[in-house]
Formats: C-alpha cells, structure tokens, sequence
C-alpha cells in the first residue's frame, strides 16, 4: 500500500510528524510506500479577489524558493519530492491514482479552502491528518470547537494553565521500516514549474527556509539574546532585533511553532525568564487563538461582518473617490507620512512590523472608511508571513467585526509615541521634509480626521 505524505504547509525536517508516518504503532495501515508530496496552489497564488491578485510576484518566489530548498534538504537524505501545480484536491486525487496510493496523511488544516481539500481527498481516500503546526496540536490539549472562548484573555485564561505544549519529534532521518520513493523515482510525477520561468528570477533570496528559520531562531533567543527585551522592543518599526521575525518561517511551515516554544524554555530554564520571554509566549498565543478561531467560524471570517452579524460574502463595491483613496493606500500614497512609510516598506519587503500593521488597518478602516476585506486582501497579496487566520483575524479584529469590539488608532499620536524622531519616515520617504517629528504632518489637501487635531499642534521640529 502506497501512502502519499503532504508537505504543505510543513516544509522542514525537524519537528515534522508527518515525516515520521509509519514508524509508530498507532499509524493506521502500516504503508510498503511512501511518497512525499508538496502542491503549489494555483488558484492562492494566481487568482484574484475583489480584483486584486491574490499573491505577489515575491510571495510566490518565495514559495518556489521553500519548495526548492525541502526537495534538496530530502533529495540529500535520497528522498524524493512530488511537486505539483493546479487545484490541489484535483492534482493530489490524480497522482494517488497514477501511483495506486490509497492512504494520504497530512497537516491539520486551519483556513476554510484547506480544510475544503482535506475534506474532497477523504472522499476519495483514507486522510490521517496531523496537527503539526500548532502549540495545541495534541488530541489531549486541543479545546473543543463548541465552547472555545471568543475572546482572547478568555481563551488564554483557560489555556495557560494547562498549556503544555508537546515536545518536538527529533529532526527526521528516514527509518528502516520506511520506504520513500527516491529522487528519480518521483521526478516523473513532478511538475518543474518551468511555466513559472516566465516570471523571473527571484529579486532576492528568501530568508525563510528550513535552515534560515532555525538560524534566526538561534540567533535572536541565544546569540543576541534579543528575547530578554522583546517586551520593550517588540512595537519597533525597524530594525534586525525588535521582534523576533517568526512570523514568516511559521506561516509556511517552514519553522515549527512548538520548537520555537520548547526553545524559549529552554532559554527561561537555563538562561532567564522575565515579562519578555513571557511575553513571547503570550504573542504566540494569539497566533494559536486565530487558528482555533479559525477552525471554529471557517468561512465566515470572510463575510463583511466576520463572524458578528448576518453573513454577507459580497464583493466590496466601490465609489470613484473609495477606489482612489484605496489605491493611494495600497501604494503608499495617502499623504499621511506614517501611513505611507508603512505601506512603501511592505511593498518592498512584503513585511510591516506589528505596529505598522494595526495603523494601516485602522487608518483605512476607520478613517478612509472602507471594507475591511479589500486591506486583508491586498495585505494577503504582499505579506510573506502570509497566515490566513492571524491575517484576516487581525483584519477583523481591528474592524470590530472579530474577536474584539472596534479598534480605532490616532495615526498622529500613534507616530509621535514609536516614531518620536521621524526617522523610521525619512528612511522610507526620503523625498520629504521636515525636522523631528515635523515629518509627521500629512500633505497639504489631505482630509484631516478630527480626532488628529490636538496631536498635529504636538509635532515640533526638536529632537525629544
Ligand atoms: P513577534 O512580535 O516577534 O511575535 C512572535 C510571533 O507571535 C509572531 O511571529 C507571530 O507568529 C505571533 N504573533 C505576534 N502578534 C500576533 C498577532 N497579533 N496575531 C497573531 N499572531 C501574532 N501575522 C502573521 O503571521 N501573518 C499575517 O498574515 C498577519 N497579518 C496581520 C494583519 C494585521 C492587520 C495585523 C494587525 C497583524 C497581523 N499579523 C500577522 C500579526 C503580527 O503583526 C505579525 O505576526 C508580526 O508583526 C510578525 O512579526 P514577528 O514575527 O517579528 O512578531
């Protein structure tokens, strides 16, 4: 019996269960073949929605990036890897076919489209999944949909009691007992993505694989030890060591949550522990929080009202003036310094800190006034930390339609406090002017909020 193993979403070696298929007693069928599969997705990397493409040329270089750097990491170990291209349920049915496969095992699907797969391959095959990608992935500790808490304090009272989180599986090397297809075994089945050659080479290496990740891991907790200050440095702009920069290596599996987790442990048992190591563990939480959020509304995070209120799955429509504020949003061009610096270092880098994230979303929700859906749609296009649930719950969150009531910022008082010299805005917008904090007055023209008022008269061209 042949079993097809599915990397999506959990391209690495160390802490990858999935790898480890058929070496335990409690594995389903014990399988003679195994066969590792990863799917680039076409319609979450070509398609659009609500007019916008759904990945940008650098999110789906870095994919092609992860993919290369897990088929050589297996290729070493005399593994091979499947890859295929189109609609995954339809591309993954059809090489079980041609390989007389009849089990496939993969990762615990969190957004609405994944689990959609999962379901349409279980009706055609025997699917084990296995939650690798979250700190409560363990049948014992994972909370029960129906009475998940809403809130996040609430769910992270009920957890952090109990939280333990299960250790890593050691880092994979094949076992006696598997037998994977080899490298020229798979290469027949696989697609080379040379269609994709057409969309050029990647501008820049990405930072995010398997060796990369676990590189920044060690060098943020153990060799800078930024972790002892994370609490104090994590609302930064810019910078190597204000936060940690997980995000990206977990939303693409190519980290594992719970080995970060084990890590700052460690470094609390042998190190230190104070608010900042906590404090990590707590923002890993709320990634935690959106996935079970994530699981327990599926497809309504995608309706206008999320998951408050009557479901409406509408496209946003917009007016001539909308579309245009929206389109000066998207590149940077609102007038609003601190907006616009944002936004010009996403669509450079495809990331934004955190702070950033919470002003731009708050600035086009509750001061441009418009559908919170087309900024979650233009940040999923942009972001390589690209997470369906920590994106589109934070989109929501911030909107009032989530897991919180509304979240409104004041982008000038907001400016002030994190970027009190306007340095962060000079670096992104070098064509303004204005010393200090001066640099924060919006362009002539732009419609003032309100609330901004008293704030503008605190800008002063004096170093604080
Ligand atoms: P750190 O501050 O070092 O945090 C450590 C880890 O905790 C992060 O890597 C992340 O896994 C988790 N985390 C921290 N804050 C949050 C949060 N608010 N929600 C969920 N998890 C969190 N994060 C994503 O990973 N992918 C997204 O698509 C995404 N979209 C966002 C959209 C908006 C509008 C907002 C306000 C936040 C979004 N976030 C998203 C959350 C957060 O901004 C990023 O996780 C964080 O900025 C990544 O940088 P870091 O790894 O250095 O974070």
């Amino acid at each position: 019996m042949t079993c097809l193993i599915l990397l999506d979403q959990t391209l690495r070696l160390h802490d990858n269960p999935l790898l480890w298929y058929g070496t335990q007693r409690n594995d389903i069928d014990k399988p003679q073949r195994l066969v590792a599969v990863v799917c680039l997705d076409k319609s979450a990397f070509f398609a659009q929605q609500y007019g916008l493409a759904r990945a940008s040329l650098l999110r789906l270089q870095q994919q092609l990036q992860l993919i290369a750097a897990i088929r050589e990491a297996l290729a070493r170990l005399n593994i091979g890897l499947v890859t295929l291209f189109g609609e995954p349920a339809t591309e993954i049915i059809g090489l079980a076919s041609s390989l007389q496969a009849s089990q496939i095992v993969a990762a615990t699907p969190t957004g609405h489209n994944e689990q959609q797969t999962i379901l349409e391959l279980s009706r055609h095959h025997k699917v084990k999944t296995i939650d690798v990608n979250s700190l409560l992935g363990i049948a014992a500790l994972s909370p029960e949909l129906s009475c998940l808490p809403d809130s996040f304090s609430a769910f992270r009272k009920q957890r952090e009691p109990q939280l333990l989180v299960a250790p890593a599986v050691p880092d994979f090397r094949p076992q006696p007992s598997q037998h994977w297809y080899t490298p020229d075994e798979t290469a027949p089945f696989s697609e080379n993505f040379s269609q994709l050659a057409a969309f050029g080479r990647p501008p820049q290496h990405c930072d995010n694989s398997e060796q990369d990740a676990l590189q920044r891991l060690d060098d943020f907790i153990w060799q800078q030890q930024a972790i002892r200050h994370y609490k104090q440095s994590r609302n930064g702009l810019m910078g190597d060591y204000y936060a940690s920069k997980f995000s990206a290596p977990l939303a693409v599996g190519s980290l594992s949550v719970r080995y970060c987790w084990q890590e700052i442990l460690r470094f609390e048992q042998q190190q230190l522990a104070n608010d900042s190591t906590y404090w990590l563990k707590f923002e890993l939480l709320w990634r935690e929080f959106f996935r079970w959020q994530f699981r327990k509304y599926g497809k309504n995070w995608f309706s206008k009202n999320a998951i408050k209120g009557p479901l409406d799955f509408n496209q946003p429509t917009l007016g001539e003036a909308q579309n245009n504020a929206f389109t000066r949003w998207c590149a940077g061009k609102t007038g609003v310094p601190f907006i616009d610096a944002n936004m010009r270092l996403l669509n450079t880098t495809g990331l934004m800190s955190n702070r950033g994230r919470q002003n731009v979303a708050s600035f086009l929700i509750h001061d441009l006034q418009l559908d919170w859906r087309l900024g979650a749609a233009y940040f999923e296009q942009r972001l390589l930390d690209y997470d369906v649930a920590s994106n589109w719950g934070n989109w929501a969150y911030i909107a009032g339609s989530g897991n919180s009531g509304e979240r409104q910022f004041n982008v000038i008082k907001q400016a002030l406090h994190y970027d009190p010299t306007g340095d962060f805005v000079r670096s992104m917008l070098p064509e303004l002017s204005g010393n200090g904090s001066l640099i924060h007055r919006p362009a002539a023209g732009v419609k003032l909020p309100e609330h901004w008022q008293s704030w503008l008269a605190k800008l002063t061209d004096n170093k604080p």
